[in-house]
């Protein structure tokens, strides 16, 4: 649906977006992620055709939007971090430009508008000049006009910023059921929003995409965490029959009380190695205080990619993640 290669945008000497790649299948949602200045904003203004890159390639369902931006716009709702929207026109004569401006005309222009102002719930605000909004509801609107004529692709620009939490969950569920017939890209400073949202994250740091992940993976991770009396060296000599584990991991050690991670072969089973590894320590006569797959969130690993030096290149941030 989506595939961007080497992607770079400079501003003047300034590289805020640096050789990014990534591919995107229909119906993923997929979170944009980074500290402040990261170029996450950069990237999405690419995407939707906003500025232009100055090196790589962006094709949106087959078009390439360098060569037919029109087309690929066609396919796309876009949900800006500063919205331009006009202060003095009212949310209905907003949403009625912002159709026509997508080719919406007539009675599908009428069914669409009615759509995505029930979908984001601002029928009440409809008659309301755009300056006397909220910020919320100004939000909601900027949904609104990107979600109209039901678009392929959503590109969104911290969705549910400034948005009660009633409201972050209204825009949350609504971009669930839009990801089943369209394609999501979402950029948020928020761990929570991905986890809640997305099926894949991509974390950008200096202008460069440091780790592509699915959640799924993240939560399914090939390592046990296993409190024990034991020492490294007796561990290293009790697990020696167990030729899955890969690798042996000293996490702390506090008095008697020793921490370690054990890695898995890929074709390993996580449960059974636990009960084996429980078996084991507890034959020996020693103390098994926990055992437990280990579990990495989101908020670890974008602290992990971050804490990388500058300068470190990015296999380096992925082999450290
Ligand atoms: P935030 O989360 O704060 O919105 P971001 O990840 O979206 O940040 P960008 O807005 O893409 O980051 O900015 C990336 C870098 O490019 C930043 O260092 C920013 O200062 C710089 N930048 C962005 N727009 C311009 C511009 N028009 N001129 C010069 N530098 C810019």
């Amino acid at each position: 649906m989506l595939e961007v290669e080497q992607l770079t945008r400079l501003y003047g000497d300034f590289k805020a977006v640096d050789n990014v790649s990534f591919k995107i299948k229909k119906g993923e949602i997929v979170g944009l992620l980074g500290h402040n200045g990261a170029g996450k904003t950069t990237i999405m203004k690419m995407l939707s055709g906003f500025i232009e890159a100055n090196q790589g390639r962006i094709e949106i369902d087959g078009a390439d939007i360098q060569k037919d931006l029109k087309q690929a716009q066609q396919n796309l709702g876009y949900l800006p971090e500063n919205l331009p929207i006009y202060p003095e026109m009212t949310v209905a004569d907003y949403l009625d430009y912002a159709s026509e401006m997508k080719g919406l005309t007539g009675d599908k222009k009428i069914t669409e508008i009615k759509r995505v102002i029930q979908a984001t719930d601002i029928v009440p605000k409809l008659l309301s000049p755009i300056s006397t909004l909220s910020r919320g509801y100004k939000q909601r609107v900027g949904v609104a006009q990107a979600i109209l004529g039901d678009p392929k692709l959503l590109i969104l620009d911290e969705p549910t910023n400034g948005l009660d939490p009633t409201q972050t969950q209204l825009i949350r569920a609504l971009i669930r059921n839009l990801a089943k017939d369209a394609t999501v890209i979402l950029s948020t400073h928020i761990m929570q929003e991905v986890d809640a949202l997305c099926n894949r994250a991509l974390i950008i740091r200096n202008g460069q995409l440091a780790l592509d992940t699915q959640l799924d993976d993240l939560h399914e991770s090939n390592h046990l965490l296993l409190t024990t009396s034991l020492d490294k060296g007796m561990l290293d000599t009790l697990l020696q029959p167990l030729s899955t584990i890969t690798g042996v991991e000293e996490v702390s050690v506090e008095g008697s009380v020793c921490r370690y991670r054990l890695e898995i072969q890929e074709n390993g089973n996580p449960l059974e190695l636990c009960g084996e590894v429980a078996n084991l320590v507890v034959s020996s006569g020693a103390t098994l205080y926990a055992i437990d797959r280990e579990h990495m969130d989101l908020e670890t690993l974008f602290r992990e990619v971050n804490e990388i030096p500058a300068g470190a290149d990015t296999a380096e941030v992925k082999d450290a993640a």
